[in-house]
């Protein structure tokens, strides 16, 4: 049964022109939404008809928008449309001999918001964001099953309060993989792991960045990199010639990761260090050292709270870009990244100048980048375009 809910006045334009999540505010009345999973009718105060969604509770919103047409019905042919044309426009990256980790369905980029799709050599993860779209999981499933061939099928449940991951097994079906297994990307092996809380030991996300520093950037390079995980960047900086590289990270776990992905690609230890540190002393260490470096990877949370500093990019970018400028050589170049959707790019690389003055440093910003292609956006949801990352050089 669908729900009818009337957007008021001032917002009717906003979602008549394609806007995709549903938020409080822009309703008269949530009460006829009763349980996630709902679908809805949007409708203007006279009753027309303006879009049909879903209801699930998001840090983000109420709910998404699924389609605009009134004749269109929400059911079992209409998620596999929209997993077929996903899929259809994936088609490259299931040929290229290079990489087969990628991203098959990006939420409201491919048409249903709150649900993404992964793809691990054979593997798919399912992530879910809300109970609301997981109430379609059976369905969702069975239409992906109908035009896919897997090897197993994980998933994430992203509904715990503040959004955070439900702690359980993973498993779905097919073939079992509850170990790290190794995936291609640009070439080189990065270890994925399906089956150990929140984050899987890399994002795809910054393919082509870690690309770029490979081929353009790490050559004769002494690089750091911060907030570095399972030390992904690092592997492509040492693969693309870097002198040397640091991988600097708090958790301990992330010592053996990082091990790991060098070792997969056959890179020797010597040259790269990886410290367990909470960054913001390592970084004023390095300073008292007089370390430096050529190429410094910022690369943090959106927010995160070590037992000393709590950091939040929207507040404390400039701040971090100060603490590593003076580990920065002559000439020094900073690969600045956010996953923070609070700002643009424009802001963002704002906030990096900003500490670039402070300093009287000169700089030229040398390149940037966005989402990859498999990370579709929707027209009208800019804030669903989060990933901002530049090349900024200290120039003299
Ligand atoms: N740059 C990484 C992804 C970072 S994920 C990549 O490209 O793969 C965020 C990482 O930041 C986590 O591994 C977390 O342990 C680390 N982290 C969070 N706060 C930190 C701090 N204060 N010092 C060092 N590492 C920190």
């Amino acid at each position: 049964m669908e729900r009818i809910i009337q957007v008021k006045k001032n917002h009717e334009k906003k979602f008549q022109e394609g806007y995709p999540l549903l938020f409080p505010e822009a309703v008269k009345s949530t009460r006829p939404l009763q349980k996630e999973g709902d679908l809805f009718r949007l409708t203007t105060q006279k009753g027309e008809f303006v879009a049909r969604g879903y209801y699930g509770k998001q840090n983000k919103g109420i709910g998404w928008i699924l389609s605009q047409k009134e004749e269109e019905a929400i059911d079992f042919a209409f998620f596999l449309r929209k997993l077929s044309a996903a899929l259809a426009r994936r088609q490259k990256f299931y040929f290229s001999e290079e990489t087969n980790a990628f991203r098959v369905f990006n939420g409201e980029g491919d048409g249903i918001g709150g649900l993404t799709i992964d793809h691990y050599n054979g593997y798919y993860l399912f992530q879910w964001y809300s109970k609301g779209i997981y109430a379609f999981h059976d369905e969702i499933l069975r239409a992906f099953s109908q035009i896919t061939v897997s090897k197993g099928i994980y998933q994430k449940r992203r509904f715990q309060s503040g959004g955070q991951v439900i702690k359980e097994d993973s498993y779905v079906s097919g073939e079992r993989c509850d170990h790290a297994f190794s995936v291609l990307e640009s070439g080189l092996s990065l270890n994925a792991h399906l089956n150990d809380g929140a984050m899987t030991g890399f994002f795809f996300d910054q393919r082509q960045v870690r690309k770029q520093l490979m081929n353009r950037y790490a050559a004769g390079r002494r690089v750091l990199n911060t907030f570095s995980y399972t030390g992904a960047f690092s592997v492509f900086a040492a693969k693309g010639g870097a002198q040397s590289t640091v991988s600097v990270d708090l958790a301990k776990r992330s010592l053996e990761a990082t091990k790991e992905n060098f070792r997969l690609n056959e890179i020797p230890l010597e040259q790269n260090e990886i410290v367990v540190e909470d960054i913001f002393h390592y970084l004023a260490r390095a300073k008292e050292e007089n370390l430096r470096f050529d190429l410094i990877i910022l690369d943090p949370p959106s927010y995160s709270r070590s037992k000393d500093f709590t950091f939040s990019a929207q507040k404390d970018y400039t701040a971090l870009v100060e603490q590593a400028l003076p580990v920065l050589s002559k000439n020094g170049i900073i690969l600045a990244s956010t996953n923070c959707s609070l700002f643009d790019m424009k802001e963002f690389q704002e906030m990096v100048k900003k500490a670039f003055r402070k300093f009287n440093r000169r700089y030229q910003v040398l390149e940037s980048f966005q989402l990859p292609v498999d990370f579709p956006i929707h027209g009208s949801f800019p804030e669903g375009n989060y990933l901002k990352v530049f090349y900024i050089q200290h120039t003299s």
